[in-house]
């Protein structure tokens, strides 16, 4: 037997409804917020996410799927969706079109990362980019959009952590103050996060190394070095999201996965999950598209993975209902009159309703365990007699009523019962 690879997982048709629902949910908040769906592809020239992630993050580091395809190009499996829409951002002119430009997308991720729970190799993301606006009333929408998707999958107990980790400026008077801290710990410090003070230490902060982390705690805080005009811009972000009574911590310690990250951060934690907690993180890029060589359009989105939420919505108890039912399920007595049962399915099919019948054989009585399976509101058990008078009898599944119908006024009736 061949099994699938490490740190990827079939999704079965058991399970599947679950994922439409988080599917469904993610586009019908996007619309609500007036977000369009973009799709980019799911290899990239791997330049796109050197420049675009930064090449002092775990991803570029470490997690990458790269590989020399046939023409000798390097290419990358998307480790995430911000970068590439940076690129088709730049390379479709989008910056002079109508901005802000609100973009969405739901795709799949692949990182070579350790495989445990919350943590695979192939996962899915649900992600947020709006490009072209500096306001922060912009940052509190699309916080609020996350926060939105998550309360309409029914999840409940999340925290949401902010922090603004400045411009440039007080980014470089930061990361002085960081190295000179880490400066006096440098022995303690991992391997990578050694090789990451020189250039980018803020890097540090995000580490995963137990040591690291603990040198980390009483290290210095970014919000004691911003700026007016960041401090500003947080200010206004909290304002903005306490107008709509929404709850936060502030956690200075949040610093992001990407290099390009400006101003405002965030997080939605979940405690149920155990360690892989953070279920949806996001910031403010203003300075990405400029770096992919776009115009200097600034930027802030989240991504959240698909399968963390279902892990919460499973271990906080949401239920989600599968709404996945047959109208009408046609049983067959023998092999004579499984062809009209073909033939009146695909009519039924043809007006819009979900049909079926049966290709196993069955017995009537194992065709009803079925249909009741597959929940099936109508079932019509045809054979010689059915045939012979041109009609057949429709079991109402829900009160056992029966109804005979004639083969050519079933449309009729299916209306006549509001379906
Ligand atoms: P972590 O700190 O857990 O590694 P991250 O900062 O690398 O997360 P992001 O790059 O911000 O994660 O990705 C956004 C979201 O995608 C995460 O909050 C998480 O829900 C999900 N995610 C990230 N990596 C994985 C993975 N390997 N498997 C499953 N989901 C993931
Ligand atoms: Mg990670």
């Amino acid at each position: 037997m061949i099994n699938v690879p490490k740190g990827t997982k079939d999704v079965l048709p058991q399970d599947s409804y679950k994922w439409q629902f988080v599917e469904n949910t993610a586009r019908k908040t996007a619309r609500l917020f007036n977000a369009q769906e973009i799709r980019t592809p799911t290899f990239e020239h791997t330049e796109v996410f050197l420049r675009g992630v930064g090449e002092t993050t775990d991803i570029v580091n470490k997690e990458m799927y790269t590989f020399n395809d046939k023409g000798g190009r390097s290419i990358t499996l998307k480790p995430e969706g911000t970068a590439g829409v940076a690129r088709a951002f730049i390379e479709n002119g989008m910056s002079s079109m109508t901005l802000p430009s609100k973009l969405f997308y739901i795709t799949q991720c692949f990182r070579y990362e350790r495989p445990q729970a919350g943590r695979l190799r192939e996962f899915h993301q649900f992600g947020i980019e709006f490009l072209g606006s500096k306001s922060a009333g912009i940052d509190a929408e699309v916080i609020i959009l996350a926060k939105t998707f998550l309360d309409n999958l029914g999840i409940k107990n999340l925290t949401l952590y902010i922090n603004n980790i400045g411009c440039k400026e007080c980014r470089q008077k930061y990361a002085n103050a960081l190295r000179d801290y880490f400066a006096k710990y440098e022995d303690g410090l991992c391997e990578l996060c050694k090789s990451r003070l020189e250039k980018n230490p803020m890097r540090v902060l995000d580490c995963k190394n137990s040591d690291c982390k603990e040198i980390n705690k009483n290290a210095p805080e970014i919000l004691d070095y911003l700026c007016d005009d960041c401090s500003n811009h947080f200010k206004k972000v909290k304002e903005y999201l306490d107008v709509n009574g929404v709850e936060y911590k502030v956690d200075p310690r949040i610093v992001r996965g990407l290099d390009y990250y400006t101003k405002t951060v965030f997080e939605f934690v979940s405690e149920n999950i155990g360690a892989q907690g953070t279920v949806c993180g996001g910031g403010r890029y203003d300075g990405l598209i400029g770096q992919l060589g776009g115009n200097d359009v600034p930027g802030i989105g989240f991504a959240t993975g698909i399968e963390r939420l279902l892990m919460v919505m499973e271990n906080s108890g949401v239920e989600v209902k599968n709404d996945n039912e047959v109208t009408v399920y046609l049983a067959p007595m023998g092999e004579m009159e499984a062809k009209k049962c073909f033939e009146l399915c695909n009519v039924l099919r043809q007006n819009g309703y979900v049909a079926d019948t049966d290709y196993m054989g069955k017995s009537i009585k194992a065709q009803f365990k079925y249909a009741d399976k597959i929940n099936a509101k109508y079932v019509a058990v045809i054979g010689s007699s059915e045939i012979e008078n041109n009609s057949v009898k429709f079991k109402r599944m829900s009160d056992g009523v029966e109804t005979l119908v004639d083969f050519n006024k079933i449309l009729e009736f299916l209306k006549g019962e509001g379906l």
